[in-house]
């Protein structure tokens, strides 16, 4: 058990600092004036950040903290908090820890008893997300999927029937190729891509699959991929066949079945619910 209250402790903690997707406006001030205050920024690359903190005139030292060096950078982090230093992690941009890396840091800096603050910003996934025109929840936030094509059709065929709308990222050389595998494995859905979020050539695609597939070739920059989740498919209306249902069941009686025999090989025949042929021979609802 671990209880954690942000606001009420003296605490070295370690801050969890969104940054901008593309447009720099978006960091906010209380994430400038957290990079500003902190010991230490562990920055997925210190030459990206860097450039983020000279624009804005933020000198904090900085280390590096990749999935390289994870393990080793984090001991270093929860030494400085030993110390009373406090630090923030930041990734190249959005969310660290949202494909990208920092999820052990935090979950060794919450072992360790210290406090993990999110500090908030921009997030690739939900701005595609409330932007795609597809249900906003129940959504499924699911990253990339594998760069090898059998993989990542496996990984497909494990989210087919998930009613959840799906996020995913996909990188712009393999876009053509994950869109196919999507359309093979899931059906022509309804799916939005956003391109170049926050950025001036911020786009969004918005259509069938099959549909926005056929224009992704000439798509260059960073994307997101929102997708319809699996939708069941309705019962077919069954009013207008009943009256040869019928016929077909009562043939069946005279030769001899019970109702319920008859109703059950009926509706195996034709492929319906035994239950509805049931409901309606019978006039029930
Ligand atoms: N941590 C980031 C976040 O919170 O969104 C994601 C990092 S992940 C390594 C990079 C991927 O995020 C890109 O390949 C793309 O799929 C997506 N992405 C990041 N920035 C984007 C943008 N401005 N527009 C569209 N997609 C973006």
């Amino acid at each position: 058990m671990n209880r954690q209250k942000s606001f009420e402790t003296q605490q070295p903690a370690l801050y969890i600092v969104a940054t901008p997707i593309g447009n720099l406006q978006e960091l906010t001030p209380r994430a400038r004036a957290v990079l500003e205050e902190v010991d230490v920024i562990a920055a997925e690359d210190t030459r990206n950040t860097q450039k983020l903190l000279t624009h804005f005139g933020i000198s904090t030292h900085m280390i590096a903290h990749h999935k390289f060096n994870e393990a080793q950078s984090s001991k270093g982090i929860l030494h400085l908090l030993e110390e009373g230093k406090s630090g923030a992690i930041v990734s190249d941009a959005g969310y660290p820890l949202i494909s990208d890396p920092g999820a052990q840091l935090v979950s060794e800096v919450i072992d360790a008893g210290y406090p993990a603050v999110p500090i908030s910003g921009s997030s690739a996934a939900l701005d595609a997300l409330v932007a795609s025109g597809l249900s906003p929840q129940p959504f499924l936030f699911y990253g990339f999927l594998d760069s090898g094509e059998k993989q990542r059709i496996r990984q497909l065929l494990s989210l087919k029937e998930y009613p959840m709308t799906l996020i995913f990222y996909e990188a712009p050389h393999r876009i053509a190729k994950m869109l196919q595998n999507c359309l093979d494995v899931l059906g022509d859905r309804e799916m939005c891509l956003a391109r170049e979020l926050t950025k001036k050539h911020e786009e969004f695609l918005r259509g069938r699959i099959s549909e926005v597939l056929d224009m992704c070739d000439s798509l260059k920059g960073e994307m997101v991929v929102v997708m319809a989740g699996y939708q069941e498919e309705k019962e077919p209306d069954l009013t207008q066949a009943m009256p040869l249902i019928k016929e077909h069941i009562r043939r069946c009686i005279n030769e001899g079945m019970t109702t319920n025999e008859a109703i059950r090989k009926v509706a195996r025949e034709h492929g319906l619910s035994k239950n509805e042929v049931y409901r309606q021979y019978h006039g029930l609802n």
